[in-house]
Protein backbone atom coordinates (compact mmCIF):
# COMPACT_ATOMS: atom_id res chain seq x y z
CA UNK A 1 0.00 0.00 0.00
CA UNK A 2 2.69 2.56 1.21
CA UNK A 3 5.14 1.45 -2.35
CA UNK A 4 1.59 2.23 -4.79
CA UNK A 5 0.85 5.72 -2.75
CA UNK A 6 4.34 6.61 -3.33
CA UNK A 7 3.99 5.65 -6.45
CA UNK A 8 0.88 7.43 -7.69
CA UNK A 9 2.24 10.64 -5.91
CA UNK A 10 5.41 10.31 -7.87
CA UNK A 11 3.42 10.50 -10.47
CA UNK A 12 1.18 13.23 -9.56
CA UNK A 13 4.15 15.28 -8.51
CA UNK A 14 5.76 15.20 -11.66
CA UNK A 15 2.21 16.29 -13.42
CA UNK A 16 2.42 19.46 -11.11
CA UNK A 17 5.62 20.18 -11.76
CA UNK A 18 4.80 20.29 -15.45
CA UNK A 19 1.87 21.74 -15.37
CA UNK A 20 3.44 24.79 -13.14
CA UNK A 21 6.16 24.82 -15.45
CA UNK A 22 3.67 25.08 -18.17
CA UNK A 23 1.96 27.70 -16.37
CA UNK A 24 5.03 29.86 -15.87
CA UNK A 25 5.96 29.81 -19.79
CA UNK A 26 2.23 30.79 -20.88
CA UNK A 27 2.28 33.40 -18.53
CA UNK A 28 5.81 34.60 -19.32
CA UNK A 29 4.51 34.87 -22.87
CA UNK A 30 1.23 36.76 -22.13
CA UNK A 31 3.61 39.39 -20.45
CA UNK A 32 5.99 39.31 -23.11
CA UNK A 33 3.15 40.02 -25.84
CA UNK A 34 1.65 42.20 -23.61
CA UNK A 35 4.45 44.30 -23.42
CA UNK A 36 5.19 43.97 -27.21
CA UNK A 37 1.33 45.08 -27.76
CA UNK A 38 1.74 48.07 -25.48
CA UNK A 39 4.94 49.57 -27.33
CA UNK A 40 2.78 48.95 -30.72
CA UNK A 41 0.17 50.99 -28.72
CA UNK A 42 2.89 53.72 -28.22
CA UNK A 43 3.90 53.56 -31.32
CA UNK A 44 0.87 54.09 -33.21
CA UNK A 45 -0.40 56.84 -30.58
CA UNK A 46 2.82 58.98 -31.25
CA UNK A 47 2.68 58.34 -35.21
CA UNK A 48 -1.39 59.49 -34.67
CA UNK A 49 0.24 62.17 -32.78
CA UNK A 50 2.80 63.21 -35.06
CA UNK A 51 0.03 62.95 -38.21
CA UNK A 52 -1.99 64.98 -36.15
CA UNK A 53 0.94 67.97 -35.73
CA UNK A 54 1.79 67.77 -39.31
CA UNK A 55 -1.87 68.24 -40.63
CA UNK A 56 -2.82 70.60 -38.40
CA UNK A 57 0.43 72.53 -39.41
CA UNK A 58 -0.63 72.72 -43.06
CA UNK A 59 -4.17 73.10 -42.13
CA UNK A 60 -3.07 76.08 -40.31
CA UNK A 61 -0.91 77.38 -43.06
CA UNK A 62 -3.41 76.55 -46.12
CA UNK A 63 -6.30 78.08 -44.33
CA UNK A 64 -4.90 81.37 -42.43
CA UNK A 65 -2.43 82.58 -45.79
CA UNK A 66 -3.63 85.62 -47.19
CA UNK A 67 -3.25 83.49 -50.96
CA UNK A 68 -5.39 81.23 -51.86
CA UNK A 69 -3.82 77.84 -52.54
CA UNK A 70 -5.00 74.97 -54.92
CA UNK A 71 -4.27 71.69 -56.44
CA UNK A 72 -5.93 70.94 -59.81
CA UNK A 73 -5.51 68.45 -62.11
CA UNK A 74 -4.08 68.87 -65.68
CA UNK A 75 -7.38 69.04 -67.19
CA UNK A 76 -8.36 72.32 -65.09
CA UNK A 77 -10.38 69.99 -62.24
CA UNK A 78 -10.22 71.21 -59.02
CA UNK A 79 -8.97 68.70 -56.12
CA UNK A 80 -8.23 71.20 -53.36
CA UNK A 81 -8.70 75.05 -52.41
CA UNK A 82 -7.94 77.12 -49.65
CA UNK A 83 -10.94 78.51 -47.23
CA UNK A 84 -8.86 81.91 -47.80
CA UNK A 85 -10.54 81.60 -51.63
CA UNK A 86 -13.99 83.16 -49.89
CA UNK A 87 -12.08 86.26 -49.14
CA UNK A 88 -10.79 86.56 -52.86
CA UNK A 89 -13.57 85.54 -54.75
CA UNK A 90 -16.82 85.76 -52.42
CA UNK A 91 -17.11 81.77 -52.89
CA UNK A 92 -16.27 79.22 -49.99
CA UNK A 93 -14.14 76.49 -50.71
CA UNK A 94 -17.35 73.79 -50.83
CA UNK A 95 -18.64 76.26 -53.36
CA UNK A 96 -16.40 76.71 -55.67
CA UNK A 97 -14.16 73.39 -55.78
CA UNK A 98 -16.67 71.69 -57.88
CA UNK A 99 -16.34 74.08 -60.87
CA UNK A 100 -13.62 74.00 -63.08
CA UNK A 101 -10.55 76.25 -62.33
CA UNK A 102 -11.01 78.16 -66.09
CA UNK A 103 -14.93 78.88 -65.27
CA UNK A 104 -14.54 82.59 -63.29
CA UNK A 105 -11.39 83.48 -65.28
CA UNK A 106 -11.72 86.42 -67.81
CA UNK A 107 -12.81 85.67 -70.98
CA UNK A 108 -10.34 87.26 -72.51
CA UNK A 109 -7.62 85.48 -70.22
CA UNK A 110 -8.87 82.11 -70.42
CA UNK A 111 -7.08 80.79 -73.26
CA UNK A 112 -3.62 82.38 -71.67
CA UNK A 113 -4.21 80.49 -68.16
CA UNK A 114 -5.09 77.39 -70.32
CA UNK A 115 -1.58 77.35 -72.34
CA UNK A 116 0.58 78.43 -69.68
CA UNK A 117 -0.84 75.30 -67.32
CA UNK A 118 -1.01 72.85 -70.28
CA UNK A 119 2.61 74.28 -70.56
CA UNK A 120 3.78 72.98 -67.60
CA UNK A 121 5.55 69.31 -67.44
CA UNK A 122 8.51 67.86 -66.31
CA UNK A 123 10.26 70.09 -68.30
CA UNK A 124 8.77 73.20 -67.63
CA UNK A 125 7.61 72.46 -63.79
CA UNK A 126 7.00 76.66 -62.81
CA UNK A 127 5.56 79.56 -64.46
CA UNK A 128 3.27 82.75 -63.21
CA UNK A 129 0.68 84.16 -65.16
CA UNK A 130 -1.73 87.06 -63.95
CA UNK A 131 -5.29 87.39 -65.14
CA UNK A 132 -8.27 88.57 -63.84
CA UNK A 133 -10.70 86.37 -62.49
CA UNK A 134 -14.86 86.85 -61.76
CA UNK A 135 -15.83 87.35 -57.98
CA UNK A 136 -19.49 85.98 -56.71
CA UNK A 137 -20.63 89.33 -57.21
CA UNK A 138 -19.89 89.61 -61.12
CA UNK A 139 -16.90 92.36 -60.41
CA UNK A 140 -13.78 90.99 -61.41
CA UNK A 141 -10.08 91.24 -59.62
CA UNK A 142 -6.03 91.28 -60.77
CA UNK A 143 -4.26 87.91 -59.59
CA UNK A 144 -1.41 86.49 -60.00
CA UNK A 145 -1.18 82.32 -59.72
CA UNK A 146 2.43 80.89 -59.07
CA UNK A 147 2.02 77.54 -60.42
CA UNK A 148 4.26 74.01 -60.09
CA UNK A 149 4.58 71.06 -61.66
CA UNK A 150 3.91 67.88 -59.27
CA UNK A 151 4.48 64.30 -60.40
CA UNK A 152 4.52 62.03 -57.58
CA UNK A 153 5.44 58.69 -58.87
CA UNK A 154 2.43 56.79 -56.25
CA UNK A 155 -0.08 58.99 -57.95
CA UNK A 156 -1.53 57.84 -60.96
CA UNK A 157 -1.89 61.28 -62.85
CA UNK A 158 0.61 65.02 -61.88
CA UNK A 159 -1.02 67.78 -60.76
CA UNK A 160 -0.68 71.35 -60.46
CA UNK A 161 -0.40 73.64 -57.23
CA UNK A 162 -1.10 77.12 -57.50
CA UNK A 163 -0.70 79.90 -54.98
CA UNK A 164 -3.16 82.64 -56.18
CA UNK A 165 -2.93 86.05 -54.93
CA UNK A 166 -4.72 89.25 -55.01
CA UNK A 167 -2.47 91.70 -56.88
CA UNK A 168 -5.05 94.43 -58.08
CA UNK A 169 -3.70 97.26 -55.76
CA UNK A 170 -0.15 96.50 -57.27
CA UNK A 171 -2.18 96.44 -60.70
CA UNK A 172 -3.77 99.73 -60.12
CA UNK A 173 -0.39 101.06 -58.81
CA UNK A 174 1.37 99.69 -61.85
CA UNK A 175 -1.62 101.55 -64.26
CA UNK A 176 -1.47 104.46 -62.12
CA UNK A 177 2.50 105.34 -62.99
CA UNK A 178 1.61 103.97 -66.59
CA UNK A 179 -1.19 107.16 -66.86
CA UNK A 180 1.25 109.72 -65.53
CA UNK A 181 4.27 108.51 -67.69
CA UNK A 182 1.72 108.79 -70.38
CA UNK A 183 0.95 112.23 -69.17
CA UNK A 184 4.65 112.80 -68.93
CA UNK A 185 5.43 111.85 -72.79
CA UNK A 186 2.10 113.59 -73.82
CA UNK A 187 3.63 117.28 -72.16
CA UNK A 188 7.01 116.11 -73.41
CA UNK A 189 5.58 115.85 -77.27
CA UNK A 190 3.21 119.33 -76.84
CA UNK A 191 4.05 122.56 -77.60
CA UNK A 192 2.98 124.93 -74.36
CA UNK A 193 1.94 127.83 -76.68
CA UNK A 194 -0.33 126.26 -78.98
CA UNK A 195 -0.78 122.53 -77.44
CA UNK A 196 0.05 121.14 -80.31
CA UNK A 197 2.46 118.27 -81.27
CA UNK A 198 6.40 119.83 -80.93
CA UNK A 199 9.25 119.24 -82.92
CA UNK A 200 10.26 115.94 -80.87
CA UNK A 201 6.68 114.52 -81.72
CA UNK A 202 7.04 115.30 -84.99
CA UNK A 203 10.47 114.44 -85.69
CA UNK A 204 9.72 110.88 -83.78
CA UNK A 205 6.31 110.60 -85.97
CA UNK A 206 8.17 111.44 -89.21
CA UNK A 207 10.92 108.65 -88.94
CA UNK A 208 8.05 106.08 -87.99
CA UNK A 209 5.66 107.25 -90.84
CA UNK A 210 8.68 107.02 -93.41
CA UNK A 211 9.85 104.02 -92.42
CA UNK A 212 6.01 102.46 -92.46
CA UNK A 213 5.74 104.26 -95.92
CA UNK A 214 8.92 102.43 -97.17
CA UNK A 215 7.62 99.39 -96.53
CA UNK A 216 4.66 99.81 -98.26
CA UNK A 217 6.62 101.46 -101.09
CA UNK A 218 3.82 104.64 -100.73
CA UNK A 219 4.11 108.11 -101.27
CA UNK A 220 4.61 110.96 -98.31
CA UNK A 221 4.47 114.65 -98.39
CA UNK A 222 5.85 117.36 -95.78
CA UNK A 223 4.93 121.12 -95.29
CA UNK A 224 6.89 123.92 -93.59
CA UNK A 225 4.75 126.29 -93.24
CA UNK A 226 6.11 129.86 -92.31
CA UNK A 227 4.63 133.07 -91.15
CA UNK A 228 5.45 136.03 -93.18
CA UNK A 229 7.27 139.41 -91.92
CA UNK A 230 6.43 137.90 -88.63
CA UNK A 231 9.25 139.79 -86.64
CA UNK A 232 7.76 143.10 -88.37
CA UNK A 233 4.60 141.97 -86.69
CA UNK A 234 5.67 141.84 -83.28
CA UNK A 235 7.37 144.92 -83.76
CA UNK A 236 4.01 146.70 -84.35
CA UNK A 237 1.68 144.76 -82.32
CA UNK A 238 3.43 143.48 -79.48
CA UNK A 239 4.97 139.97 -78.49
CA UNK A 240 1.83 139.22 -76.64
CA UNK A 241 -0.11 139.69 -80.24
CA UNK A 242 2.45 137.68 -81.62
CA UNK A 243 1.32 134.44 -79.53
CA UNK A 244 -2.21 135.07 -79.94
CA UNK A 245 -1.23 135.21 -84.03
CA UNK A 246 0.75 131.68 -83.70
CA UNK A 247 -1.94 130.17 -81.76
CA UNK A 248 -4.52 131.30 -84.33
CA UNK A 249 -2.61 130.22 -87.32
CA UNK A 250 -2.11 126.42 -85.69
CA UNK A 251 -5.79 126.43 -85.05
CA UNK A 252 -6.29 127.20 -88.64
CA UNK A 253 -3.83 124.64 -89.64
CA UNK A 254 -5.41 121.48 -87.25
CA UNK A 255 -8.78 122.35 -88.17
CA UNK A 256 -8.25 122.43 -92.08
CA UNK A 257 -6.39 119.09 -92.06
CA UNK A 258 -8.83 116.01 -92.90
CA UNK A 259 -7.13 113.16 -92.65
CA UNK A 260 -6.59 110.96 -89.17
CA UNK A 261 -2.94 110.64 -90.12
CA UNK A 262 -1.59 113.61 -90.61
CA UNK A 263 0.22 115.80 -88.31
CA UNK A 264 0.95 119.52 -87.47
CA UNK A 265 3.55 120.75 -84.91
CA UNK A 266 4.94 123.77 -84.26
CA UNK A 267 8.49 123.67 -85.59
CA UNK A 268 10.42 126.31 -84.17
CA UNK A 269 9.30 130.18 -83.54
CA UNK A 270 6.31 131.00 -86.32
CA UNK A 271 7.16 128.17 -88.23
CA UNK A 272 5.05 124.75 -88.65
CA UNK A 273 5.56 121.26 -90.29
CA UNK A 274 2.82 119.59 -91.56
CA UNK A 275 3.39 115.54 -92.24
CA UNK A 276 0.91 114.03 -94.96
CA UNK A 277 1.60 110.50 -94.72
CA UNK A 278 0.03 108.65 -97.49
CA UNK A 279 -0.16 111.74 -99.70
CA UNK A 280 1.87 112.44 -103.20
CA UNK A 281 3.08 115.85 -104.07
CA UNK A 282 0.02 116.74 -105.96
CA UNK A 283 -2.48 116.17 -103.26
CA UNK A 284 0.13 117.55 -100.87
CA UNK A 285 0.14 121.10 -103.26
CA UNK A 286 -3.79 121.55 -102.95
CA UNK A 287 -3.91 120.67 -99.42
CA UNK A 288 -1.38 123.65 -99.00
CA UNK A 289 -2.81 125.97 -101.15
CA UNK A 290 -6.18 125.50 -98.66
CA UNK A 291 -4.52 125.86 -95.51
CA UNK A 292 -2.51 128.75 -97.72
CA UNK A 293 -5.99 130.75 -98.24
CA UNK A 294 -7.33 129.84 -95.28
CA UNK A 295 -4.78 131.18 -93.13
CA UNK A 296 -5.14 134.71 -95.34
CA UNK A 297 -8.86 134.48 -95.08
CA UNK A 298 -8.72 135.07 -91.14
CA UNK A 299 -8.30 138.38 -92.21
CA UNK A 300 -5.52 139.35 -89.21
CA UNK A 301 -4.66 143.12 -89.43
CA UNK A 302 -0.49 142.90 -90.44
CA UNK A 303 0.54 146.37 -91.32
CA UNK A 304 4.09 145.62 -91.97
CA UNK A 305 2.86 143.00 -94.67
CA UNK A 306 2.35 143.82 -98.40
CA UNK A 307 -0.98 141.85 -98.38
CA UNK A 308 -1.86 144.03 -95.10
CA UNK A 309 -2.76 140.98 -93.35
CA UNK A 310 -1.26 137.91 -91.92
CA UNK A 311 -0.03 135.31 -94.39
CA UNK A 312 2.01 132.66 -94.83
CA UNK A 313 4.45 130.70 -96.96
CA UNK A 314 4.37 127.00 -97.78
CA UNK A 315 7.24 124.87 -98.67
CA UNK A 316 5.62 121.06 -99.94
CA UNK A 317 8.08 118.06 -101.25
CA UNK A 318 6.42 114.99 -101.36
CA UNK A 319 8.30 111.41 -102.81
CA UNK A 320 7.59 107.38 -103.17
CA UNK A 321 9.37 106.28 -100.38
CA UNK A 322 11.99 103.81 -101.04
CA UNK A 323 15.80 102.81 -101.09
CA UNK A 324 16.60 105.89 -102.86
CA UNK A 325 14.83 108.57 -100.67
CA UNK A 326 15.40 109.49 -96.64
CA UNK A 327 13.26 111.37 -94.22
CA UNK A 328 16.23 113.86 -94.47
CA UNK A 329 16.26 114.63 -98.04
CA UNK A 330 12.38 115.55 -98.06
CA UNK A 331 12.57 117.76 -95.22
CA UNK A 332 15.74 119.25 -96.84
CA UNK A 333 12.87 119.68 -100.29
CA UNK A 334 10.37 121.24 -98.03
CA UNK A 335 12.59 123.55 -96.69
CA UNK A 336 14.48 124.93 -99.87
CA UNK A 337 10.92 125.11 -101.37
CA UNK A 338 9.56 127.37 -98.60
CA UNK A 339 12.69 129.34 -99.16
CA UNK A 340 11.65 130.15 -102.89
CA UNK A 341 8.42 130.66 -101.69
CA UNK A 342 9.22 133.63 -99.75
CA UNK A 343 11.86 134.99 -102.81
CA UNK A 344 8.86 134.93 -104.89
CA UNK A 345 7.00 137.22 -102.79
CA UNK A 346 5.11 135.54 -99.96
CA UNK A 347 1.82 133.99 -99.30
CA UNK A 348 2.36 131.34 -101.76
CA UNK A 349 2.71 127.55 -102.07
CA UNK A 350 5.81 126.19 -103.53
CA UNK A 351 6.49 122.88 -104.47
CA UNK A 352 10.27 120.81 -104.75
CA UNK A 353 10.53 118.86 -107.86
CA UNK A 354 9.80 115.11 -107.26
CA UNK A 355 12.67 113.07 -107.89
CA UNK A 356 14.90 110.02 -106.53
CA UNK A 357 16.72 112.60 -104.72
CA UNK A 358 13.90 115.45 -104.25
CA UNK A 359 16.91 117.97 -105.08
CA UNK A 360 15.34 121.31 -105.47
CA UNK A 361 14.34 122.70 -109.15
CA UNK A 362 14.37 126.53 -108.72
CA UNK A 363 11.75 127.81 -111.38
CA UNK A 364 13.17 130.16 -113.59
CA UNK A 365 12.94 134.06 -112.78
P1 LIG B 1 9.86 135.91 -93.21
O1 LIG B 1 8.66 136.40 -93.91
O2 LIG B 1 11.05 135.88 -94.06
O3 LIG B 1 9.61 134.64 -92.54
O4 LIG B 1 10.16 136.99 -92.10
P2 LIG B 1 9.99 136.85 -90.56
O5 LIG B 1 10.05 138.19 -89.93
O6 LIG B 1 8.77 136.07 -90.27
O7 LIG B 1 11.23 135.96 -90.21
P3 LIG B 1 12.33 136.15 -89.14
O8 LIG B 1 12.99 134.82 -89.02
O9 LIG B 1 13.19 137.31 -89.48
O10 LIG B 1 11.56 136.50 -87.82
C1 LIG B 1 10.80 135.56 -87.10
C2 LIG B 1 10.28 136.24 -85.89
O11 LIG B 1 9.38 135.40 -85.16
C3 LIG B 1 11.35 136.66 -84.95
C4 LIG B 1 10.88 136.25 -83.59
O12 LIG B 1 10.89 137.29 -82.68
C5 LIG B 1 9.44 135.80 -83.82
N1 LIG B 1 9.08 134.72 -82.95
C6 LIG B 1 9.63 133.49 -82.89
N2 LIG B 1 9.03 132.75 -81.94
C7 LIG B 1 8.06 133.52 -81.36
C8 LIG B 1 7.11 133.34 -80.34
O13 LIG B 1 7.01 132.28 -79.71
N3 LIG B 1 6.27 134.34 -80.04
C9 LIG B 1 6.36 135.52 -80.71
N4 LIG B 1 5.51 136.48 -80.38
N5 LIG B 1 7.26 135.72 -81.67
C10 LIG B 1 8.09 134.76 -82.01
MG1 LIG C 1 8.62 134.04 -90.85
MG1 LIG D 1 10.90 131.51 -89.77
Amino acid sequence: MAVAEEAILGAWRKDRSFDVLLAGAISSLLVALGGVLAMQFRKRAAMAKMLRERERGYRLLAENVEDVVTRVDMNGKRLYISPSIEKLLGWSAAEIISQSAYGNLHPGHREIVKTVLEGLGPDNPTAACEYLTCRKDGTYVWVEAQMSYIADPREPSPEIVAVVRDISKRKAAEEQLMAANERLKELSETDTLTGIANRRRFDDTLAREFNRCQRSKSDLSLLFVDIDKFKSFNDTYGHGAGDDCIRQVADVLVSNLKRPGDLVARYGGEEFAVLLPETGADNAELVAEALCQAIADVGLAHAGSSYGRVTVSIGVAGARCDARTSAASIMTAADGALYVAKEQGRNRVCVAAESPSLTLVRPAG
